[in-house]
């Protein structure tokens, strides 16, 4: 009972026509990051991307007890698991947020069709894989040339917010456009609430924690998205760790919170299997983000394939300078 009065109170607080963007105002922090320093968490948010995705890889679709017999602990980029991967590689998560990246870094400014256009590109390459929705809403744009697929019920999955990194580099510092971007970005693939919702706040937290945050309020911003939809509550964290996206973002928190570094947070995500690819994606873009460089091990760093690795940081550079903080401090 006093936990759904609590609830009330959130969501009281919260409930007006914009709540979501209210909430998600990255909080100005009292002593701004000197600009090589953005540069640097934004760096990290899309390197903590790939190197996530690279460690998920391993042990995506197993489960806890699996992972333990196999690997006791799994906290090297080894590659293998179902994709048969070669290590350092990664999959859809971060070539899909690459893809997106580099629409918007040739379109020089918000390029849907160019977004679309690259994702068609890269299905037709013949990915390592592809999620079914990212597949379905791809396919709609190559025959019909929509831009965005109908509402479905079926869309919760994490495919659109596993590509969140770039969007968040590329509208730094404008939390309005952020959201407007994040919604665009997603309904190429996906169209569902909750996968909106996720989208925007793994947005907001990417960029809360390039800018400069604490703990405290980065917690704040999980609490406005349980306060606004209480599915993604995540204090007593069950272990489930699926593609549906409430369990990825309940994974990811669940580990964000719970541990004290970039390593800690990522061992702990893909140690829980399940969807660990994408949980490790999620948790390493906003882990990376909010840490920054220091705290990404070397020994990660040097395993993650030179291309995906040099691209990455590349683009996040790039991007941040095309983003509307980069316009004032670049
Ligand atoms: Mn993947
Ligand atoms: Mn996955």
């Amino acid at each position: 009972m006093k936990a759904k009065n609590k609830i009330m109170k959130d969501t009281l607080r919260y409930k007006d026509e914009s709540c979501l963007v209210e909430a998600l105002t990255v909080s100005p922090c009292l002593v701004p990051r000197p600009a090589p320093l953005v540069f640097g968490h934004a760096r990290a948010a899309y390197l903590g991307l790939a190197i996530g995705d690279a460690l998920g890889a391993t042990t995506e679709f197993m489960t806890p007890g699996e992972i333990k017999v196999k690997h006791k602990v799994h906290r090297k980029i080894i590659g293998g698991g179902w994709l048969y991967l070669k290590p350092g590689m990664v999959t859809d998560d971060t070539e899909m947020s690459l893809a997106l990246g580099k629409a918007l870094l040739l379109a020089g400014q918000w390029d849907l069709k160019g977004i679309a256009e690259n994702f068609l590109a890269w299905m037709k390459s013949k990915p390592i894989d592809i999620g079914a929705t990212c597949r379905r809403g791809i396919s709609d744009y190559r025959l019909k040339g929509q831009l965005e697929v109908p509402y479905n019920e079926w869309d919760a999955g994490n495919g659109a917010a596993m590509r969140m990194a770039p969007v968040a580099l590329f509208t730094l510092g404008d939390s309005l456009l952020l959201k407007e971007y994040a919604i665009k970005q997603a309904h190429l693939t996906h169209n569902h609430t909750l996968s909106d919702a996720a989208c925007v706040v793994i947005g907001g937290m990417v960029q809360q924690g390039i800018l400069g945050t604490d703990r405290h309020k980065l917690h704040e911003t999980t609490r406005e998205l349980v306060a606004e939809y209480p599915s993604f509550r995540f204090n007593n964290y069950r272990g489930n760790a699926s593609p549906y996206v409430v369990d990825t973002l309940q994974t990811v928190f669940h580990y964000l919170f719970s541990t004290a570094n970039f390593e800690e947070c990522l061992i702990g995500v893909v140690n829980q299997g399940g969807d660990a690819d994408t949980t490790g994606a999620i948790a390493g873009m906003i882990a990376g983000a909010f840490y920054g460089m220091d705290a990404i091990p070397a020994r990660w760093l040097k395993k993650l394939n030179k291309e995906v690795k040099d691209e990455a940081e590349n683009q996040a550079v790039k991007l941040v300078k095309l983003s509307p903080w980069g316009s004032q401090h670049a």
